[in-house]
């Protein structure tokens, strides 16, 4: 394949206030880079929209160094290797890595993908980091033992629809789920086998919950935070264990909601937990072995929502995760 000597890449024009917008990125055609010693070129096939890109668009201290303005966004992408100089990468193998936002990349860190095992877009999800971090978060995190009662918030995104599968597969006493969407309750209980289902605009979340849960929460599995975290503290059981995964609820405001009722956890022995996946390496052996299991036996489900038109279409795929457009997995092929 000949390598084009400009390709498209998308940049972080402007910081966003709230709900990013188009104008906070620019698409700009730029030089295809020439890969040096133990580097790969790589053609991008498929990148990942996740939430947490939302956080590194803001000028602020956290976990990762924040996007700089003016230059090109990174994230999970997989990809054709068009040249390697990485021992045991040859061209033609699909990789996966961590600079998308691009049609090519230049790369040193990538991971062999194998398509013959799974489509390899599962690389960015199912079989990727939302899986290891449903699988860390459910089994280490919160520490999930069979006959809990779990409940999984944005359980219809990549690493909610896996979460809940995982306490069902390992025998949950029951699974509820929330979701924004009559479509996405009926997902979750049609195709992934959650118990009970509920759309958190329906109603106070308190009482939905409480509707679905009538016997409390064990495991709380927290991907938005603020009014379902408070809806689990007040369904908490005793030594309830929660995994704090996410708060995506208070990503695109400057007025986050907490939970008003954080002091429950005191008389219910309630353990809060945050985590990130990457403190949970180890566990990509197992996980592997046993989601992946599950995957090709047909008893996990998973979704993937694809924005199709290339590279161009990115920051609206990465806008319309962030205000619940996709079912399971958001990617963009590229
Ligand atoms: P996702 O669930 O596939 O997509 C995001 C979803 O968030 C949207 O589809 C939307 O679904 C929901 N959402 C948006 N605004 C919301 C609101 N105000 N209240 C409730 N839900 C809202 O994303 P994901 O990749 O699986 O990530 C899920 C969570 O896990 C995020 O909080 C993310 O930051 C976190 N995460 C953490 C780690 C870690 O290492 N700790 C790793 C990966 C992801 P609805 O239609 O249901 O609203």
């Amino acid at each position: 394949m000949t390598v084009p000597s400009t390709a498209l890449e998308v940049h972080l024009a402007s910081r966003p206030t709230g709900f990013p917008t188009p104008d906070d990125f620019a698409l700009v055609e730029a030089p295809v880079p020439t890969p040096g010693p133990g580097q790969l070129l790589v053609r991008n096939t498929f990148m990942s929209v996740d939430p947490y890109m939302r956080g590194r668009m803001n000028d602020a201290k956290s976990y990762v160094p924040p996007f700089a303005l003016g230059a090109v966004l990174e994230g999970g992408a997989v990809g054709e290797v068009l040249v390697s100089d990485v021992p045991g990468i040859a061209v033609g193998d699909t990789v996966a890595h961590f600079a998308g936002w691009r049609e090519y990349a230049v790369v040193g860190d990538a991971v062999k993908v194998d398509p013959e095992v799974a489509p390899v877009s599962t690389a960015l999800g199912v079989l990727g980091m939302p899986g290891l971090t449903a699988y860390a978060g459910l089994l280490d995190v919160a520490a999930f033992r069979e006959g809990d009662t779990v409940f999984v918030s944005g359980a219809a995104g990549a690493v909610g629809q896996v979460a809940g599968q995982v306490a069902r597969l390992r025998g949950a006493k029951r699974v509820i789920g929330s979701a924004g969407s009559a479509e996405k309750v009926a997902y979750l209980v049609e195709e992934l086998g959650f118990d009970a289902a509920f759309d958190y605009h329906d109603g106070d979340v308190r009482d939905l919950l409480a509707a679905a849960a009538p016997e409390g929460v064990d495991v709380y599995f927290d991907n938005t935070g603020g009014p379902q975290l408070e809806a689990a503290l007040a369904s908490a059981n005793l030594y309830a264990r929660f995994a704090l995964c996410g708060a995506i609820s208070n990503y695109n405001t400057d007025q986050p909601a907490g939970p008003r009722n954080l002091s429950l956890a005191v008389g219910k022995r309630v353990t809060l937990r945050g985590f990130l996946v990457r403190d949970h390496e180890h566990l990509r052996p197992a996980f592997e072995r046993e989601v992946g299991g599950w995957v090709r036996d047909g008893s996990l489900r998973h979704r993937e929502t694809i924005t199709t038109g290339g590279l161009a279409n990115a920051p609206a795929a990465f806008i319309g995760m962030l205000r619940g457009e996709n079912i399971g997995k958001a990617l963009v092929a590229l």
